[in-house]
């Protein structure tokens, strides 16, 4: 067992097997478009497949498209090892959001193989269906499903602006499995990711030991004042929904900054009534999103936003309505997978820090049934979902050996 300690993962190996997927429904940019279940989809999917059989690893596909390639440890009555992330990608995507995930846990595996290392649990790669949401919405719906946070039924139902259904569309690429979704074991889950953020990059660290997900609330906002003639209606007395709106979005910009630095809050979505430039207008919708690692500064936060806005609505005159219609609590991974990542970290020796993500990721679905936890490695400029995402091949190759050695760790603590 400890000749393991010297064992290394090819980079080469890895950033080529990258880039093969990225060929799969290539964008205009040097990115990727490969939306899921579309044929593009289903070849990048062929491919990885291939790729696991012929290292000997048996292929279990379920019904929701979530594709599981085994490999056997030596006791195989212990729930696997499993690691991996998505390959479908925004429309203009990178070639590394999920797709590194996925061949890192390959890569891994690869690793083991080539050097005849047998494990105590079987290990399993995993490619989670629909990660994105892109053509599919809600993001992470497979994962979901297997976490038990969405119906099957509802899942296959969901249709993209074609009118075309998830459910259909895994038979018509024909990945609609025979096992069900969330029926398989996952003895622990780990992920490997790029950061999409430039925290790591900032702080010339190599490795993020991701040791949660955040929290997050999103709200409708809808105030009411009156339309009125932009000439003759003096200002004071205008009851402008859309001034009040103004001074809303600069008190939720202020609200993370006082709860900085690990706080954030956004307005992306809005329209105004009756959009005409020379009247008043009398009504504004607009959408508001906070987030926070911590339970309790979030929902500080709700409370102080809530108020706010009532007051600031109060003094324009318009009626205010803030709903709330979602919000997620903040994830906390598992101490001993976050202990896994951690320990290969540092005895691999590279530079590291402890992190929150701060996107959604299958890993965020999976850790409410599972252990769990991930690893980050920094892209260029935090640069994500966007076809100039790019990562440096020698932090791809860190985060794989982190990835393997953690998977090691893992798969042998049982009875080894
Ligand atoms: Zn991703």
């Amino acid at each position: 067992m400890s000749e393991t300690t010297q064992l290394r993962v090819d980079g080469k190996r890895l950033w080529e097997s990258i880039m093969a997927i990225g060929e799969i429904g290539p964008g205009q940019h040097g990115g990727s478009c490969r939306l899921a279940l579309t044929d593009e989809d289903r070849d990048g999917r062929d491919l990885f497949i291939r790729w696991c059989e012929e290292i000997g690893c048996s292929i279990t596909v379920d019904d929701m498209g979530n594709i599981f390639a085994r490999r056997d440890g030596r006791n195989n009555d212990l729930a696997p090892i499993v690691a991996g992330s998505h390959l479908d990608t925004q429309p203009h995507g990178g070639k590394f959001d999920g797709i590194y995930g996925v061949l890192a846990a390959l890569e891994a595996v690869r690793t083991l193989h080539d050097n005849d290392v047998s494990t105590a649990a079987p290990v399993e790669i995993v490619v989670w269906t629909n990660e994105e949401g892109s053509r599919f919405a809600p993001a992470m719906i497979s994962s979901g499903v297997y976490a038990g946070l969405f119906e099957k039924d509802y899942a296959w139902a969901i249709t993209d602006s074609d009118g075309k259904s998830l459910g259909d569309e895994l038979k018509r690429i024909g990945y609609m499995g025979a096992a069900s979704c969330g029926s398989n074991p996952i003895g622990a889950l780990l992920e490997a990711h790029i950061e999409q953020g430039p925290i790591l990059e900032a702080d010339d660290q190599q490795i993020g030991v991701v040791v949660g997900g955040q929290g997050q609330h999103w709200y409708d906002v809808t105030l009411k004042g009156q339309d009125s003639h932009a000439g003759s209606t003096p200002m004071p007395g205008r009851r402008d929904a859309l001034v009040a709106a103004a001074e809303i979005i600069t008190m939720v910009q202020t609200l993370a900054l006082e709860f900085a630095p690990q706080a954030v809050s956004t307005v992306g979505e809005m329209s105004v009534m009756p959009n005409s430039r020379n009247t008043i207008p009398g009504e504004v919708f607009f959408t508001i999103d906070i987030r926070n690692p911590d339970e309790n500064v979030l929902a500080q936060m709700a409370a102080q936003l809530e108020a706010r806005v009532a007051a600031i609505a109060e003094k324009h005159g318009v009626e205010c309505k803030l709903d709330e219609i979602w919000d997620k609590a903040p994830v906390k991974f598992d101490p001993d997978c976050i202990a896994a990542v951690a320990e290969a970290t540092s005895s691999l020796g590279y530079s590291n820090q402890q992190m929150v993500s701060g996107a959604g990721h299958d890993a965020c679905q999976i850790c409410l049934v599972a252990p769990t936890s991930m690893i980050f490695v920094p892209c260029a400029g935090g640069l994500s979902h966007n076809e100039q995402e790019s990562a440096e091949p020698a932090d791809l190759e860190a985060g794989c050996n982190v990835l393997l050695h953690a998977m090691l760790k893992l798969a042998n603590r049982a009875n080894a």
